[in-house]
């Protein structure tokens, strides 16, 4: 953005304004950053220029010579070097041109660029430069493109071989760098580069290697592959990757986490979440983070195989873990993270020179390239000339259709909850999607149990259940019960004005008749962390907090306890109060992490301030009523 205001003359971002922002805006949609900091125009005029590429070229230890573009040209866009490989001027094809971007990255990148504004006014701008940056992200960008589903042979081909790796080959690997983070200890006193030397001689005659070429689909040639040593496609990183790979297919499998929930270094799996209830019964639980709705670590009940590759991967991390205490990896955040606490979907790299690489490494089951990740993983499951490119999402879409539609009790509810949605009608998009029809159909064929449920019974129970509880949380008004928030005024009011043009011989009475006059409005509970969102479809929504003006709806993604606190249409109890001062205490514990001195630190911190005031505020009230 800085870049970008240079360019077009504004050297201090206080000069900068609203115009100088939505035409930023509109270059990103048409054509990102490449055409906002006009990249193209730049590289060409660089590619006139030989003399300063000589110049400016530097030749690496092993590979071709480098030229740093990035520098060439002067620009902080990173992906500069790829584009002038790739590129050459791409025109945007007619079908996508004006749409460059999916509304959800556009929504990103508007997001980051209002940082500015959470800076404070002294660095940063004194207005938010996007305050629609949602409904702007949507009208400028791509619609979002539903996940495909897995093809149900193809998820089967996975799910065997991750089986195969967790329980036959994946031990026996696990063995081998038990024995390699052994030696690296033996090796403490060394340099790295005798290291190196001693630790590849003694993994070439090591029994564990034998023993594991035995039993792997593939034999472990080497320690590690590299640029240089590509032959190495069998090497113990190799193994060691499969076998990550396959715990990632088994745990997204088998619980439905997101790709992040699993192998994020920060949100992902960690040592210490697996937690045995009995081990002779085999019922184990595990901590997942839950990133859209709760973003908080919920334990869930996992089956034996997820506890199974779980241990895998805890084993896998101990060895990693020994390399480095003895060899510290230049990205480790010391103090961060405890032995408990370590993700489990990092690793070290080998290294022929160093003994073991210098940084630790993150895994990622969507990189596909050649030789990294899963992709060694795929081509023994789905064999040499496979085109699995399907995103981790898929595994989470499979899990709901099989919950739904295979399992006699597979409610609605139930599956909700495993998927961490807080609405169900968000659920209900997983199992009724029409891209989904084929795969449930042919679920609902072998299953003997399940009745036909079609969407228009389903979109029934849920307002069954909807209104139902609407007209639970009246009767808990007109009881005086401990509820706060504006939809309780708003209630009583109600109240007032029916009983004032009518006689009710009893409460019970009064409360039907009130309960039919709100749903006549159209209210509907929509349950949120902080409470319950009442508005449902009601025709006047001016009166709410997030309602705008430009599009004439509600823009609940603002809603949080800070927005909604004083909407006539929120009803909140002291248990969604609990859950905000959870919220509080994570949005503390995030400040913290951020460090004060940095802008999300900043912004965080000012976030927590405001709810720690709401809170203190609801206390207040609750004390004053003597709830
Ligand atoms: S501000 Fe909150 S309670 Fe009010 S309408 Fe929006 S989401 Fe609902």
């Amino acid at each position: 953005m800085f870049e970008y205001l240079w360019m077009n003359d504004i050297p201090d971002i206080s000069v900068a304004t609203k115009d100088d922002f939505l035409k930023l805006q509109r270059e990103i949609a048409l054509g990102g950053w490449e055409r906002a900091l006009r990249l193209s125009e730049r590289l060409a005029a660089l590619e006139a220029n030989e003399e300063l590429i000589a110049d400016r070229k530097y030749v690496p230890t092993f590979g071709d010579p480098i030229f740093d573009f990035a520098e060439a040209i002067g620009t902080n866009y990173s992906a500069i070097r790829r584009k002038y490989h790739s590129q050459q001027n791409k025109e945007p094809s007619a079908g996508t041109a004006g749409r460059t971007f999916s509304s959800s990255r556009l929504h990103d990148i508007f997001d980051g660029i209002n940082l500015i504004y959470d800076i404070g006014p002294e660095y940063g701008t004194k207005f938010a430069p996007y305050q629609s940056a949602l409904a702007d992200a949507r009208k400028l960008g791509r619609p979002s493109e539903r996940t495909k589903n897995l093809k149900a042979d193809t998820a089967a081909k996975l799910l065997k071989e991750a089986c195969r790796w967790i329980y036959e080959y994946g031990p026996p690997t696990a063995a081998l760098l038990e024995d390699i983070a052994s030696e690296s200890r033996r090796c403490r006193s060394l340099t790295r580069k005798y290291f190196g030397r001693r630790l590849i001689a003694y993994f070439l005659a090591s029994e564990a290697r034998a023993h594991a070429n035995r039993v792997l689909p593939f034999p472990i040639e080497a320690l590690d592959f590299g640029r240089v040593d590509r032959r190495a496609d069998f090497s113990l990183r190799t193994a060691v990757l499969c076998t990550m790979s396959a715990a990632f297919v088994c745990i997204a499998a088998m619980n439905a986490r997101r790709r992040d929930e699993i192998i994020h270094p920060k949100f992902g799996l960690r040592r210490g979440d697996l937690q045995v209830v009995s081990e002779e019964l085999r019922i184990y639980k595990s901590l997942f983070y839950i990133e859209k709705s709760y973003q908080e670590r919920r334990p869930f009940y996992v089956n034996s195989l997820t506890a199974d590759a779980i241990k895998l991967l805890e084993r896998l991390e101990s060895c990693f873990a020994s390399i480095d205490a003895d060899w510290p990896p230049n990205n480790l955040q010391e103090g961060n993270e405890g032995f408990d606490g370590r993700p489990l979907f990092s690793y070290r790299r080998f290294s022929l020179m160093k003994g073991v690489g210098v940084d630790r490494k993150w895994y990622d089951f969507d990189n596909y390239q050649h030789s990294s990740d899963a992709a060694m993983f795929l081509r023994i499951a789905l064999g040499d000339k496979h085109d699995f490119k399907a995103p981790a999402h898929q595994f989470r879409r499979m899990y709901a259709l099989l919950f739904y539609y295979q399992y006699e009790n597979g409610d609605l509810v139930s599956l909700s909850r495993q998927l961490g949605h807080l609405d169900l009608t968000t659920t209900l998009v997983y199992v009724t999607d029409s891209s989904s029809r084929a795969d449930y159909e042919g679920i609902r064929a072998v299953s003997e149990f399940r009745q036909l449920v079609g969407r228009t019974d389903l979109r029934k129970q849920l307002e069954i259940v909807g209104y139902e509880k609407l007209a639970e949380e009246i009767d808990a008004i007109l009881a005086g019960e401990a509820r706060f928030g504006g939809y309780v005024k708003f209630v009583n009011r109600a109240r007032l004005l029916i009983a004032r043009s009518a006689f009710y011989s009893s409460n019970e009475q009064l409360g039907t008749a009130l309960f039919e006059l709100i749903r006549r409005r159209g209210h509907f509970p929509k349950p949120m962390r902080h409470g319950q969102c009442m508005a449902g479809g009601a025709p006047n929504l001016r009166g709410a907090r997030c309602y705008s003006e430009n599009t004439g709806t509600l823009m609940r993604e603002k809603a949080g306890m800070a927005t909604c606190y004083k909407c006539i249409f929120h009803l909140s109890s002291r248990q969604y109060l609990e859950n905000t001062r959870e919220d509080l205490a994570e949005l503390d514990r995030t400040a913290v992490s951020y460090g004060p001195e940095t802008i999300k630190g900043a912004a965080v911190a000012r976030e927590a301030t405001e709810l720690r005031r709401i809170i203190t505020l609801m206390d207040a009230r609750l004390a004053r009523e003597g709830w």
